[in-house]
């Protein structure tokens, strides 16, 4: 397994986020590298004492690494947030002030308070106890002399390999963590897109539906455009189901909803308006020409031989067309539509009304 996918394993939880548990995992990884190049320093500079430290803080390091693959994130995090401070003081005690591990405290900070799920009464009382902390190894560190002294080879290469270690943990927690934010971001604003698509379509036809065509024609409205409404009914649809099946039926809405579709793509947009029911509405043209546009839709629909398991079904459908008016509400072109639909229906089906 490489290791990227060891440190990106997800957790155990189902209720705890992958997040956490690779932030602390990359922290730590860093820290364990940061001991051990320090321990190896430490002993080719002879001082085997700071040497043993160094060993024991990376054993410390690699319990809290393989702590967020078995425990809690919560525990995990506690655990690095004490072992941290442990170490911290150990250190400054042990090699004085110029050793620069205090630094270490401001890594701590931001990796506790980005990562970790505590409250935020509870981070705020991490911050200001790591800051005391802080002030306290300034104070102590200006009264006390270190208990081992470190030659000055030694502590430069301490300081360099702090400074670096310190600038890539943070660098690692920070960067891990935006990118996070990013990709989540991103898969909401994908996944509230593909939401609102459903929403807007009908799960048999994938047609918009009716609430997407009366939020569609209310923007028309508003944009005062120029439209025509129609309302197209299929034909003894009835019998068509008792005939063939409810299945061939709905095998016919769509099949007749494709051809709409497809044949409204550069005229306007079509909506299954109700069970066997198609609402059009011709942007841009007058009625006249809507109504020129109808009767190809209708010749194509009665030419349709609608397969279904060996069988061939056909259709007509007749239509109700209306020119739309700023004068009145939209409300009233769709209801004279309507009208014009059943008294095609009446005349003998098969036919558009205008
Ligand atoms: P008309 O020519 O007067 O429109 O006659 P019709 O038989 O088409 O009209 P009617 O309103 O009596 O019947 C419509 C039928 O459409 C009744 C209903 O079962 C059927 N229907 C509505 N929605 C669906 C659907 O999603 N799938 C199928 N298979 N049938 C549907
Ligand atoms: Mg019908
Ligand atoms: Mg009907």
């Amino acid at each position: 397994m490489r290791i990227i996918d060891f440190i990106e394993k997800d957790v155990e939880n189902a209720n705890e986020t992958k997040r956490a548990s690779v932030i602390m995992r990359s922290f730590s990884l860093v820290m364990c590298i940061y001991f051990l190049i320090q321990g190896i320093c430490l002993a080719v500079c002879g001082q085997w004492a700071g040497m043993g430290v160094s060993l024991l803080c990376l054993v410390g390091y690699v319990v809290a690494f393989g702590y967020t693959y078995r425990n809690r994130t919560k525990t995990a995090m506690r655990y690095t947030f004490l072992s941290t401070i442990i170490w911290v003081l150990l250190f400054v005690v042990l090699f004085g002030w110029d050793c620069g591990a205090q630094h270490f405290l401001f890594a701590l900070l931001i990796l506790f308070i980005a990562v970790s799920h505590e409250s935020t009464r509870r981070k705020i009382l991490a911050a200001a106890f790591l800051c005391m902390v802080r002030l306290i190894l300034y104070q102590y560190t200006g009264h006390f002399e270190p208990l081992i002294f470190l030659n000055r080879i030694a502590i430069s290469i301490m300081q360099l390999i702090n400074t670096v270690s310190i600038f890539t943990a943070l660098s690692v927690i920070v960067i891990l963590f935006c990118q996070d934010s990013l990709s989540m971001e991103k898969k909401l604003v994908a996944y509230n897109e593909r939401l609102r698509e459903t929403s807007m379509r009908d799960p048999l036809t994938k047609l918009y539906n009716r609430r997407a065509m009366v939020e569609y024609m209310n923007e028309l409205v508003a944009g005062g455009a120029w439209f025509n409404i129609a309302i197209g009914d299929i034909d003894f649809f009835k019998k068509v189901n008792d005939t063939y099946g409810h299945e061939a039926g709905d095998a016919v809405l769509v099949h007749i909803a494709g051809l709409l579709a497809s044949y409204m793509e550069q005229k306007g947009r079509v909506c299954r308006w109700g069970g066997e029911e198609f609402l059009l509405v011709f942007e841009d043209m007058n009625g006249e020409k809507a109504k020129q546009e109808l009767e190809k839709i209708r010749n194509l629909v009665s030419q349709q031989k609608i397969g279904y398991k060996g069988q061939t079904i056909s259709v007509t459908m007749t239509f109700g067309l209306d020119e739309y008016s700023s004068h009145h509400p939209i409300d009233v072109t769709i209801n004279s539509a309507d009208q014009k639909l059943y008294m095609g229906k009446s005349q003998g089906r098969n036919r558009v009304i205008f």
